[in-house]
């Protein structure tokens, strides 16, 4: 069991490397998670952002990180050992994308507003961090699998705004369809594909309807970020 030290703070959260789930702070925290603290800032026109600051819970006190790609680094060589030893990968990660001098990103969502890319290299890893992850039990990289199915298409118009991101969806970009029954009428929610593709990885091709009616290169694009 991990050592814990005392630390408060109003509003913060700590990432267990034992498990990547996430919890509020209050009082201590153990030694080696990641260590996320939120402050709420008004701007001049009255909106409010949240800022996240990134530290480390060392054994003599929690020790501020310079930003989020510092706490990625640590999160990197954490989530191999995790991968090592449970020989999946922790739920609520997946696999995000490979690139040509080998390095791979994986997506952790610790929560909805706190996600991060996690970058493996061969340095990390040890070995070909693609090779690696493909040798880890499948059943850890979780496919999407909703109940009624998804709708894919090139926007219609430019008046749908995107629910994860708020923009507009402007006319013949790709957009999905997310499935909402209002009085057992269903309705779809929108959202740019770029915005939403990584929640719905996996999801099987006849839960994905319009898939078929979409050209060659939006097709490749979708299977690239989705399938492959
Ligand atoms: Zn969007």
């Amino acid at each position: 069991m991990a050592e814990w030290i005392e630390f408060s703070h109003d509003w913060a959260y700590y990432i267990t490397p034992e498990t990547f789930d996430m919890y509020k702070v209050t009082g201590k925290v153990p030694v080696g998670s990641i260590v996320l603290t939120k402050t709420q800032e008004t701007l001049d026109n009255d909106i409010k952002i949240t800022n996240t600051d990134y530290a480390i819970a060392k054994s003599d006190g929690v020790v501020n990180l310079a930003d989020k790609r510092a706490a990625s680094k640590i999160l990197a060589k954490q989530l191999v050992e995790y991968m090592r030893s449970h020989n999946e990968y922790p739920h609520n990660t997946s696999f995000d994308k490979a690139f040509k001098n080998r390095n791979v990103d994986v997506l952790y969502k610790a929560s909805d507003y706190d996600k991060f890319k996690i970058r493996l290299t061969p340095e990390i890893v040890g070995n070909d961090p693609e090779e690696f992850l493909m040798n880890l039990n499948i059943a850890g990289k979780k496919k999407f699998n909703p109940q009624d199915d998804w709708k894919i298409e090139p926007a219609k118009s430019s008046r749908s705004k995107c629910k994860t991101c708020g923009h507009n969806i402007e006319k013949d970009l790709l957009r999905l369809g997310e499935p909402t029954y209002f009085q057992d009428h269903l309705n779809y929610k929108w959202h740019h594909f770029d915005c939403i593709a990584d929640d719905i990885w996996g999801i099987s091709e006849d839960k994905l309807s319009g898939y078929g009616s979409l050209g060659d290169a939006e097709k490749a694009k979708v299977r690239k970020a989705i399938w492959d």
